[in-house]
C-alpha cells in the first residue's frame, strides 16, 4: 500500500535555509515527497543551487533571496510564495546561526544579532505563514527548529541556547492559537549534526567531535542533515496530522554530552 500519508503532491512549501545542510536536505525530501518547494536563503546562490538540484530530479523549486532578521522580506516571500502557487500549506523555519561566546563576554550585539536571526526570524516566518494559511482557510504545518541545546546549560552557547529555547515557546504558544484553523505547529531539536555549521564552529576538531558524538550514541553514529530532513517530513505531512505543540528529538538517543 502507497504511504499516502507522506505524499505532499499539490503541496506548498516555503524552506527558510535551504542552501544549506539541514535546510538544503529538507528542500530535496520535501521535493521528492511531491511538494512545490521554495528555497530561501540569506545564500542566494546557495537556493539557486538546492532548486536547480530539485528540478534536475524532476521535482519543482523555485530560488529565492531572504533574510529571515527582516520582517519585510519574510512577508515578501510568503506572499511571494502564495501567489507563485496559489497556496502554502508547509513553512520549515530552519534558517539559523551559530555564535559562541562566555556569559561574561557576551555583548549587546552578540545577543541582538542571535536573537534577530534565530528567534525574531522565526517569529517572523510563523506569522507570515499562518496569516496566509488563515486566510486560505485549508490548514497548514509549520515546523521550527530549535536544539538539543535547550536541554542543558553548554559553554558559550547562551546566546544560541536562549534563542532556541524561545523558539520552542513560541512554538507551543503558537500551536495553541491556531489550532482551531486546522494548523499545526511543531518544533525540532535535533542533537549534534555534522553540516557545514558544526564544520565552521568546530573547524579542526569537527572529526575528533563526531568521534566523541558517535560513542555517546546508542546507534553508534553521528546525525546527517537527513535524518533531520525525515524529522520535517513527519511533522509537515499527514502523518502527523494529530499531532502539535510538540518537540521532536531526533539526537541518536543522546543529550549534547557537554
Ligand atoms: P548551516 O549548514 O549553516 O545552514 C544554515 C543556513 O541558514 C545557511 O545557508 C545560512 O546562510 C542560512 N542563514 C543564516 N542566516 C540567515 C538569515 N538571516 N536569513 C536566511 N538564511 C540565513 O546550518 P545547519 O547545521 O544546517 O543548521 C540549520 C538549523 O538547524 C539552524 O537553525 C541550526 O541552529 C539548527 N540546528 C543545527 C544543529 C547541528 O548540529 N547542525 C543542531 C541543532 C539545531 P549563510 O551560510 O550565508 O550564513
Amino acid at each position: 500500500m502507497p504511504l499516502t500519508a507522506y505524499d505532499l503532491t499539490g503541496r506548498t512549501a516555503l524552506i527558510t535555509g535551504a542552501a544549506s545542510g539541514i535546510g538544503r536536505a529538507t528542500a530535496l525530501l520535501l521535493a521528492e515527497a511531491g511538494a512545490s518547494v521554495h528555497c530561501a536563503d540569506l545564500d542566494a546562490k546557495g537556493a539557486e543551487q538546492t532548486s536547480a538540484d530539485i528540478r534536475d530530479h524532476g521535482g519543482r523549486a523555485q530560488p529565492r533571496a531572504l533574510d529571515v532578521s527582516d520582517r519585510a522580506q519574510v512577508a515578501a516571500a510568503v506572499a511571494e510564495s502564495v501567489r507563485a502557487d496559489g497556496r502554502l500549506d508547509i513553512m520549515a523555519n530552519i534558517a539559523g546561526i551559530m555564535h559562541r561566546s562566555t556569559v561574561l563576554d557576551t555583548s549587546d550585539a552578540d545577543l541582538d544579532r542571535v536573537l534577530a536571526v534565530n528567534f525574531k526570524g522565526v517569529l517572523y516566518g510563523c506569522q507570515e505563514a499562518a496569516r496566509a494559511m488563515i486566510a486560505q482557510g485549508s490548514g497548514g504545518s509549520i515546523v521550527t527548529m530549535t536544539s538539543g541545546a535547550i536541554d542543558t546549560g553548554a559553554p558559550e552557547l547562551l546566546c544560541y541556547g536562549a534563542a532556541k529555547a524561545a523558539v520552542y515557546q513560541l512554538t507551543k504558544t503558537l500551536a495553541t492559537e491556531v489550532g482551531r484553523h486546522g494548523i499545526r505547529v511543531n518544533a525540532v531539536a535535533p542533537g549534534w549534526i555534522r553540516t557545514p555549521m558544526t564544520d565552521r564552529h568546530i573547524g579542526d576538531g569537527q572529526e575528533a567531535a563526531a568521534r566523541t558524538m558517535a560513542q555517546c550514541s546508542p546507534l553508534g553514529r553521528v546525525g546527517e542533515p537527513q535524518d533531520i530532513a525525515h524529522a520535517v517530513l513527519h511533522l509537515a505531512s499527514d502523518a502527523s496530522a494529530f499531532t502539535t505543540g510538540q518537540l521532536l528529538r531526533p539526537n541518536g538517543g543522546v543529550q549534547m554530552p557537554w
